[in-house]
């Protein structure tokens, strides 16, 4: 078989599939971080970010997540957080300049700081 887009995609659901995702999302809502939760599983973070590239539900999702589950006593948006707290909010991803889908996702809803 080729791997096409759909036979690439059912491998991802195969590797990372829906209960898994649920307890990501748990987790990082709850604080855990992102790399955190999916080492647990055994997975690396790309590919709940992956996962978050072609599916809008579970990036909504995602990043809702990563807000919920921040930690409130940083300031957030800021190049530092992101450095030397790791923060993973879509707010301090935003300032990474490779981090388009983050700053996207802020715009669209209105997170703006
Ligand atoms: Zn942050």
């Amino acid at each position: 078989m080729h791997r096409t887009t759909p036979w690439y995609r059912a491998q991802m659901d195969a590797v990372y599939p829906t209960g898994m995702r649920e307890q990501v999302l748990t987790a990082v809502a709850a604080g855990v971080p992102l790399d955190a939760a999916m080492e647990t599983l055994g997975l690396p973070d790309e590919v709940a970010y992956g996962r978050a590239r072609r599916d809008t539900g579970f990036r909504n999702r995602l990043y809702q997540a990563l807000m919920d589950g921040r930690d409130s006593a940083l300031n957030h948006g800021k190049r530092w957080t992101y450095a030397h707290y790791r923060c993973r909010c879509p707010e301090c991803q935003a300032t990474q300049p490779q981090c388009t889908a983050a700053r996207r996702w802020l715009e669209l809803y209105a997170y703006t700081s």
